[in-house]
């Protein structure tokens, strides 16, 4: 019989050896943090759980690899990037997580993605576990050839490591469907293979309907449920969204179709606010076809402002918030003012978008919260559905896969609320850790000591 020590105990003590072994990876021990502060009354219930180590072994990735990836400018210089791809647990399916291209990226940043990613997977109820990649390249700025060129390398070395049913990437910031295409071309040409390996491919190659609108589409199903809670709906609503990106793009689409006034976007530079209605149609042009800046939208909307800096998009009165656009966007004191402002419900599309001390303001002002591992869900759920058509050689119609992943997010919400109900943890933030976290336990402890 293995002696086993009070839950907070244990905790403490495996944060003791995260931050020891990660040392200088503040958002992987934030990440960690928060998952395991929030399942203690589990750990109390299933005292098992610690005596097979199962937190030990569910903060330690089972493979990380880091790589050069040497690349040609189109001056003739040789530039080298780093390349990461984190295979953090595959006790309930292949791995599966995006790719992230952006100058902030290093081992931490991917760890902690990786990390959120395993609770995340298992909330849809698909056969995933969770990984994420990345690279500290800026596409920024760069030309078509220059990303080709730096996505075929990136995949020279990649291509190795991954499969479809051993880990299938995806996209995340700065790689979207271009980035996709040229990564996929590479593997295809190294390999000799067609399956699908890659998700968010173009449609005429494998690519599936809606994996687009995913997980900005899903993040609003999620909010509604959480709007239906409080018998209320997004219809008349006044919504701010930050960034303006493929989620927060997508997130404004369905808020919009479902009468809900979205009313600010942003990028790292700005925020731009809309007392009419922020156009969809001039974003989507802006952003997905001309990739230009955001402050260009007021030169075409004179009822629009633009404002330096991103961080003041939280003092727009809203009725809704969805933060959409990076880690650690809103913070407390933002956190204070839109419950000030009166917002009744925050859906995180980013990942880990609030920082702790936000979610703690929000959750002791009853506003409902939805963080990221469940409410932004829907892309990597979508992409579950895309390996599903690319395995069968099917393509589901845009109303099917749309169905199915509304259907997948009024799931994870009530997995959310039953877990949260069950263990008595009183809101949805835990809910979903908890549930994230029990299936993934439950396999570890199935499988034996691997
Ligand atoms: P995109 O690259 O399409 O867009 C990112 C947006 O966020 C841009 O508007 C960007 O502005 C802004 N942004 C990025 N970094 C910063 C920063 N440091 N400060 C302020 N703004 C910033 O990425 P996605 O829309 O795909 O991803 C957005 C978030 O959603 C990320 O947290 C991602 O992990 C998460 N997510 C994405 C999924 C997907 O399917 N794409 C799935 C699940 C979660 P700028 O152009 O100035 O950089």
């Amino acid at each position: 019989m293995v002696h086993v020590i009070k839950a907070d105990k244990y905790i403490e003590k495996v944060l003791e050896i995260v931050k020891k072994r990660n040392p200088v990876e503040p958002e992987f021990h934030q990440a960690v943090e928060e998952v395991l502060n929030s399942i203690k009354p589990v750990l109390e219930k299933h005292p098992e759980f610690e005596e097979s180590s199962i937190l030990e072994r569910i903060v330690e990735p089972e493979r990380q690899i880091i790589f050069r990836v040497p690349w040609q400018d189109d001056g003739g210089k040789i530039q080298v990037n780093r390349g990461f791809r984190v295979q953090f647990n595959s006790a309930i399916g292949p791995y599966k997580g995006g790719l992230r291209f952006h100058p902030s990226v290093y081992i931490g940043i991917i760890k902690f993605l990786g990390f959120e990613q395993i609770f995340k997977n298992s909330l849809t109820g698909l056969m995933m576990g969770g990984a994420k990649g990345g690279s500290d390249f800026d596409p920024k700025g760069k030309s078509e050839g220059e990303i080709m060129r730096f996505c075929q390398s990136f995949m020279n070395e990649l291509y190795r490591h991954i499969g479809a049913d051993t880990d299938v990437p995806a996209g995340d910031i700065g790689v979207g469907g271009r980035e996709i295409g040229y990564m996929f071309g590479q593997w295809k040409k190294l390999t000799g293979l067609f399956n699908g390996v890659l998700t968010g491919k173009g449609l005429d190659f494998g690519g599936s309907l809606v994996r687009t609108e995913a997980t900005g589409y899903g993040c609003v199903y999620f909010c509604e449920e959480m709007l239906k809670d409080r018998r209320t709906s997004f219809d008349g609503k006044t919504v701010v969204i930050s960034g303006s990106g493929n989620v927060a793009i997508y997130a404004h689409e369905k808020a919009t179709q479902l009468g809900a006034k979205v009313v600010t976007m942003s990028d790292s530079n700005g925020f731009i606010y809309d007392e009419e209605g922020v156009n969809i149609h001039t974003i989507k042009r802006l952003k997905e076809v001309e990739r230009k800046r955001i402050k260009e939208y007021v030169t075409e909307h004179k009822s629009a402002k633009y404002s330096e800096g991103y961080k003041d998009i939280w003092n727009i009165k809203c009725d809704v918030a969805l933060p959409c656009a990076t880690q650690n966007e809103l913070d407390e004191k933002a956190a204070k003012t839109l419950v000030k402002n009166g917002c009744i419900a925050v859906a995180e599309g980013a990942n880990m978008p609030c920082t702790p001390e936000a979610l703690k303001v929000f959750i002791s002002n009853n506003v409902s919260v939805g963080c990221g591992k469940a409410a932004n869900a829907g892309g990597v759920a979508t992409s579950g559905l895309e390996m599903s058509q690319n395995s069968q050689r099917l393509s589901w119609t845009f109303e099917e896969v749309d169905k199915k992943l509304h259907n997948i997010m009024i799931n994870i919400h009530s997995a959310c609320k039953e877990a949260s109900e069950e263990y008595g943890v009183g809101n949805l933030v835990c809910g979903a850790n908890i549930a994230g976290f029990l299936k993934v336990a439950r396999a570890m402890m199935s499988q034996g000591l691997v």
